[in-house]
């Protein structure tokens, strides 16, 4: 067996910043790489965005060197099963991004072991499109912010999530009243303000977004504060998603007691990998939690094992348009059709990555 961590930068078509109240700006995807050879001719890659410490709080330059301490924990030589089944066993003491880029790539190793989708092999059935919503960020102007919804609109985009809380509400309520005007009434619309407002905030602009027939809206309330989010929720005419909260096992069961209308944004890489976010989703929609299967701002690999995510579960909300627009992935690029993430009917999570790359850079290799 042999693991090997490369490092590199992603950027978007027309200079996109992804900017988000907690995030800020940011000009591009740190991503790193795990890929794993069983020694056999088998291989499996799994991707982690490192920049993330606002989700993650682990510090971008920390991210290797958890991913090598988390591989090296593992029992390597008693064969990638008795890997497979040591590997929750990591958790907590290990970070979820860590798990996350090792499940993922062993889930890629296995499925193409086995011939089948990824989506397969988490219980689901394949299909070659699932449709996804697409994301209006902050710090553009409304010129650019309605011309962006209307491409979505005119490329077949049914779901539309816009971000506030980096502009004062007033702003972003006309923002949202001119995205509606311009979209029309058939498109579903969300807001996403992670974290930024308190109860009473969330209580009253809640109440002032209502007559644009929003879907959800995610994480208003401080991030970790649960009381402020059920207490927000009960008063919300629009239903509350819980993202930033949502880190641990402990915070799937809060949400899990709140029940309907109460919903969860589920990611990779915060459940420790696409089976850890398989199973968390199916726990929340036994406990009639609506559910988004969602991501970060990714790459073409990270986006296609969330792909594989949603064809399994079939979630009420998907939030998949991570590699949309991406330049340049050493993984190639993900089709979007008619609002549509589209995936082949291959074994693995399926993009081949492509190790030499330009702007790629080894981070460490590792035999155990
Ligand atoms: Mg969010």
């Amino acid at each position: 067996m042999r693991l090997r961590l490369y490092g590199g930068a992603l950027r978007y078509r027309g200079g996109l910043t992804v900017f988000t109240a907690l995030s800020g700006p940011v000009p591009a995807l740190d991503e790193r790489w795990l890929v794993i050879e069983d020694g056999e001719g088998g291989q499996g890659v799994g991707e982690v965005r490192a920049n993330i410490a606002f989700l993650t709080h682990t510090p971008p330059e920390q991210v290797p060197g958890l991913v090598r301490a988390a591989a090296a924990a593992l029992p390597w030589r008693e064969g990638v099963a008795a890997v497979e089944a040591a590997l929750p066993g990591l958790a907590p003491a290990h970070p979820a991004i860590a798990r996350a880029a090792l499940d993922m790539a062993l889930l890629d190793l296995a499925a193409r072991r086995a011939g089948q989708p990824a989506a397969t092999m988490l219980g689901g059935q394949f299909a070659p499109a699932i449709p996804t919503n697409n994301c209006l960020f902050g710090g553009t102007s409304d010129e650019a912010m309605l011309a962006t919804a209307r491409r979505y609109a005119a490329e077949g985009f049914r779901s539309l999530k816009l971000r506030m809380g980096v502009e004062p509400f007033q702003r972003d309520l006309e923002r949202l009243a001119q995205v509606r005007a311009s979209v029309g009434p058939e498109m579903r619309l969300a807001v996403d303000v992670n974290g930024s407002w308190s109860v009473a905030e969330t209580i009253e602009r809640a109440a002032a977004m209502a007559p644009y027939g929003l879907d959800y809206l995610e994480q208003p309330t401080a991030v970790g504060d649960w009381d402020a989010f059920a207490v927000a929720g009960r008063a919300s005419p629009i239903p509350l998603m819980a993202d930033e909260s949502l880190t641990d096992a402990a915070a799937l069961e809060r949400l899990a007691g709140l029940g309907a209308p109460f919903l969860g944004h589920l990611k990779i890489v915060k459940a420790g990998g696409p089976r850890p976010l398989v199973a968390a989703a199916r726990w929340l929609m036994a406990a009639g939690v609506g559910v988004m299967v969602g991501q970060m701002n990714e790459g073409v690999i990270a986006t296609a094992a969330t792909v594989h995510c949603a064809l399994a579960l079939r979630p009420r909300h998907t939030e998949l348009y991570g590699a949309y627009g991406l330049l340049a992935d050493p993984a190639g690029s993900l089709v979007y059709r008619q609002g549509a993430a589209c995936l082949p009917d291959a074994p693995g999570i399926w993009p081949e990555f492509n190790p030499a790359h330009p702007g790629l850079s080894l981070l460490w290799e590792f035999t155990p």
